[in-house]
């Protein structure tokens, strides 16, 4: 049976994120991983991931994006390479809207730079969009975009340098406890250490068990299209974007590179139990709420659907990332349920996930997050005394 200090579960972002960060610490890591390292199967692909610090799903948040933007400058220090990318996001809503609102509470509690505009202004600034009466916008200009599957290659290279073995096409079928060891069943193989770390994003419920009953999945598709006037959706003219919209959130990225501009719907679709119940064909009915949206909002984004891209968010009740230690088996770490915004904080959650793993304990904010098992089956929410 092969030895480690610590055994990562899955290596998408948090998973290679996690190895890179305990690799730093001097442990030896094995990370393990079912598909090839870089797959388009989970949810950490699709070239592009939306950063933002005023964050609208809660205040509590900026502390550890801030973090995370430290990890990836680190990370690009490390590969050699850019992987994010500075561009400013616009929020666009009616005033009273919760994702308007959401920004505009966390930019007041931690002093964000922010700007409000009307939506004259909205049109004036960012032509792309088209003018609507109903929707203020408000830009954050400290922003940005990260390519995504350069920043697991860059973490699972940085990890590798430090020693860590990372182990790709390779399933792990259960784990269990024998006394203080824990040992990991492979189709390979054994493993055993004396701590290991579950980051199997859409298939965390395959390897956590009860913990994990409340989580569920859903597809999304990301889209790409050329426009009519590419000039528009350049990144000094266009920005990063979320909508909140009478038919659902819709958020955006630049047209920076051939295939267009990007769009898709934040939610709005079936929760599922089980990755294998995601449907991986595109359909017409991927493409309707998205062509709608655009010929509502960015009616020059009317050219051809030149890529699209199948996702699963992981969902936890209350929207909010599930972090914790095993509160039975010791030793035992997990991070899921990152809801559909989980890739930016990636490298802050290899800290934390390095830090309660090996010291029990995180410094960083990380309340809102644990499972408090009680409320967490009983309610249907872990936020019942808060
Ligand atoms: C379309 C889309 C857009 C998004 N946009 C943003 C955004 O703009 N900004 C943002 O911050 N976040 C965004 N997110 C969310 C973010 O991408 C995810 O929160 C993050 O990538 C989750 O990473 P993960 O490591 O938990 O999951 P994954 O990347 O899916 O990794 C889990 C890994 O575990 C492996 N695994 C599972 N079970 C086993 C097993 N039994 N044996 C071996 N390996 C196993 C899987 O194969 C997989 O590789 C978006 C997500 C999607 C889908």
């Amino acid at each position: 049976m092969t030895s480690a200090d610590v055994l990562v579960l899955g290596l998408g972002g948090m998973g290679c994120a996690t190895a890179w960060r305990l690799a730093q610490r001097g442990q030896r890591v094995i990370g393990l991983e079912q598909f090839a390292l870089g797959h388009q199967l989970g949810s950490s692909h699709g070239h592009t991931r939306i950063i933002r610090q005023a964050y609208y799903e809660h205040p509590c948040y900026v502390p550890l994006v801030r973090r995370a933007y430290e990890g990836w400058y680190e990370l690009e220090q490390l590969q050699g390479e850019p992987l994010l990318i500075s561009c400013p996001c616009l929020t666009l809503g009616p005033p009273t809207s919760e994702l308007v609102q959401g920004v505009l509470a966390s930019a007041r509690e931690h002093h964000l730079p922010i700007e409000t505009l009307t939506s004259d202004e909205v049109g004036k600034r960012f032509p792309a969009f088209a003018q609507r009466s109903e929707v203020v916008g408000v830009v954050e200009s400290t922003a940005g975009y990260l390519y995504v599957e350069r920043c697991v290659q860059a973490m699972a290279a940085a990890a590798r340098r430090l020693g860590a073995e990372l182990r790709d096409n390779e399933a792990i079928l259960n784990w269990r406890a024998e006394g203080s060891t824990l040992v990991v069943r492979t189709t390979r193989g054994e493993y055993q250490a004396p701590r290991l770390i579950v980051t199997a994003g859409p298939w965390a419920r395959s390897l956590l068990g009860e913990l994990a009953d409340r989580l569920r999945v859903m597809r999304q598709v990301a889209l790409w299209h050329e426009t009519s006037r590419p000039e528009l959706f350049r990144r000094d003219r266009f920005p990063l974007f979320i909508a909140e919209t009478p038919a659902g959130y819709f958020y955006g990225i630049p047209a920076v590179d051939l295939r267009g501009v990007k769009v898709a719907r934040h939610y709005g679709a079936d929760e599922l139990l089980d990755p294998q119940q995601i449907e991986r064909q595109i359909s017409e009915a991927d493409h309707a709420p998205v062509r709608q949206f655009l010929n509502d909002y960015l009616p020059a984004a009317d050219g051809r659907c030149s890529e699209a891209s199948v996702c699963i968010y992981t969902l936890t009740p209350d929207r909010h990332f599930l972090i914790d230690r095993h509160p039975t088996i010791e030793g035992v770490t997990f991070a899921a349920g990152f809801s559909g915004h989980g890739f930016k904080f990636a490298p802050v959650v290899g800290e934390i996930l390095a830090d309660l793993a090996l010291t029990g304990r995180s410094d960083w904010p990380i309340e809102r997050f644990r499972l408090r098992q009680a409320c967490w089956s009983a309610l249907g929410t872990r936020n019942c005394s808060s």
